[in-house]
């Protein structure tokens, strides 16, 4: 039985080409057990689903459920007192944080993203500082919980390394560079939190059996090609297969990364990643700023997709992905905020914004994105990285994730009528304009505001549970990530930046 009505001024139901998407004008989409199941003109289904209620209105767009293809935590690093610098040395600043309880923190962040239209996303979960023992199933199983409760469909990972911990070289190698004290403590700390390939996938093997569900997907996750042996990488690349779910990795975030795979392997991480059988329709790839041609080529060939994430890139001094590129040679792509975006608020329209403006090259006929590029990116991209293979798409037989913008609140106080409505969303839309949020037809978010969830309750807690005393495991672990600043600083000053043509030619000397 239908029980529920949708309706918008526009329905967008998804992208068909570079400037066209299938709309409905006054459209409806009826949904009946968080299915879709027939979408039309609302004065042709109104009288057939008379009793379903109804959402939605003609000042209204309805759109696909956007999908966020890389997260990884709630309070921002900025939030927590880690200002943007260059990955390198971010990741080691990033030490000094606090603590954050993982439940509340997601829980938080999943609301803050609801807020924006999201309805689904890939969680990356870095469990580096986790001990390899039921703790770290604990506190992962704890993230899926704040998703359960928040309603959002998640594709969450646990991220895992076993090497190259401060630089992008040996740890025992590097410590021998440091002062005997600092050695030291660096080794002890290090020391307290390596997690065997077999223990990172017992416990991804627990979460698969026990936490997969029909809106949890269970991926696995080496963090990143350098930070990973050979052996790291195919177990978990085999598990993946085995399994038969996705495995998320970030790749050539970096100028750095890029030249550790020339130095060490002769060859792009991405081409290592590929000999050592690591690539294919289940592998994903956050940034892949630092591609090759030939990388771009091989992640057409193996199918295996990019997550971009622009603000991210920004804010980290990384660059700018060869998107372009990508989309012309066939790669997915989808597009992911990394936890922050250019507003630190997680406000995924906006970021569909900057993903859309950072890659106009210079010149009349030179390659650009397209608003239905980014849509797409946004929805049926996300839905294939996340493998939600039901949603991303209004039609039906998928899953009714949907969102509802304020349309009148996008085009205030005028908008040229024959503006197509995915270009009023990019060039206009913000997450303030969303006004109703569903997964599965359940609705999350109506009129801007949380059905079952409170916001400020929430907020709250997560504010409470920051206010006591830093802890001396806290405090000595920012002591430790200070004194060991200016000598990560210096070992990667040593690197000569290695230059060569650009994927986009955005200006001359
Ligand atoms: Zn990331």
């Amino acid at each position: 039985m239908v029980t529920k009505l949708v309706r918008g001024r526009k329905v967008v139901c998804r992208v068909t080409g570079r400037d066209s998407a299938e709309i409905v004008d006054d459209g409806a989409v009826a949904v009946s057990d968080g299915e879709i199941v027939e979408v039309g003109r609302y004065e042709d289904l109104r009288p057939r689903y008379h009793a379903a209620e109804l959402i939605g209105s003609g000042r209204h767009l309805v759109t696909p459920g956007l999908i966020n293809a890389h997260h990884h935590v709630g309070l921002t690093p900025f939030q927590l007192g880690a200002l943007d610098a260059p990955l390198e040395t971010w990741i080691i600043a990033r030490w000094a944080i606090r603590d954050v309880d993982p439940y509340l923190d997601t829980l938080w962040c999943a609301m803050q993203m609801i807020e924006s239209g999201i309805t689904t996303v890939q969680h990356n979960h870095m469990s580096a500082r986790l001990p390899p023992d039921q703790v770290m199933y604990e506190a992962a199983s704890r993230v899926v919980d704040a998703y359960e409760d928040s309603g959002m469909r998640v594709a969450f990972s646990l991220s895992t390394r076993d090497q190259n911990h401060l630089v992008y070289e040996d740890d025992a190698r590097f410590l021998s560079t440091l002062p005997r004290g600092l050695a030291r403590r660096a080794s002890e700390y290090l020391g307290a939190r390596p997690i065997t390939v077999e223990e990172y996938l017992s416990v991804c093997g627990e979460l698969h059996s026990r936490r997969q569900a029909a809106r949890t997907n269970i991926f696995v996750s080496p963090h990143n090609v350098h930070w990973c042996s050979d052996e790291m990488l195919a177990a978990i690349g085999d598990f993946a297969k085995r399994h038969r779910t996705g495995l998320h990795i970030h790749l050539q975030e970096t100028v750095y990364q890029r030249m550790y795979g020339a130095r060490h392997w002769g060859k792009t991480p991405l081409a290592h990643l590929v000999d050592l059988g690591v690539a294919g329709p289940e592998v994903s790839c956050a940034h892949g700023v630092w591609l090759s041609e030939s990388d771009v080529s091989a992640l057409a060939e193996t199918e295996t997709a990019i997550c971009t994430n622009p603000s991210s890139n920004l804010r980290l001094k990384s660059g700018i992905a060869p998107i372009n590129r990508l989309l012309d040679g066939g790669v997915t792509v989808a597009l992911g905020i990394d936890e922050a975006g250019m507003n630190d608020d997680n406000d995924i329209v906006q970021e569909m914004r900057i993903a859309q403006k950072l890659h106009r090259e210079p010149g009349i006929s030179s390659p650009y994105p397209t608003s239905h590029d980014i849509l797409r990116l946004t929805t049926e991209g996300g839905a294939k990285v996340t493998q939600f293979h039901d949603v991303g798409v209004i039609e039906p037989g998928r899953r009714a994730d949907l969102v509802l913008f304020d349309l009148e609140r996008i085009e205030e106080p005028y908008l040229h009528p024959d503006t197509d409505v995915v270009d009023a969303l990019i060039y206009r839309g913000k997450g303030l304009d969303v006004d109703t949020v569903m997964v599965d037809g359940e609705v999350l978010l109506r009129d801007g505001e949380f059905v079952s969830l409170d916001k400020a309750e929430i907020a709250g807690r997560l504010r409470e549970s920051l206010l006591g005393e830093i802890s001396v495991r806290e405090a000595s672990r920012a002591r430790l990530s200070a004194d060991l600043l200016p000598h990560i600083q210096r070992w990667f000053a040593e690197w000569e930046l290695e230059c060569g043509e650009s994927h986009y030619a955005y200006n001359l000397r």
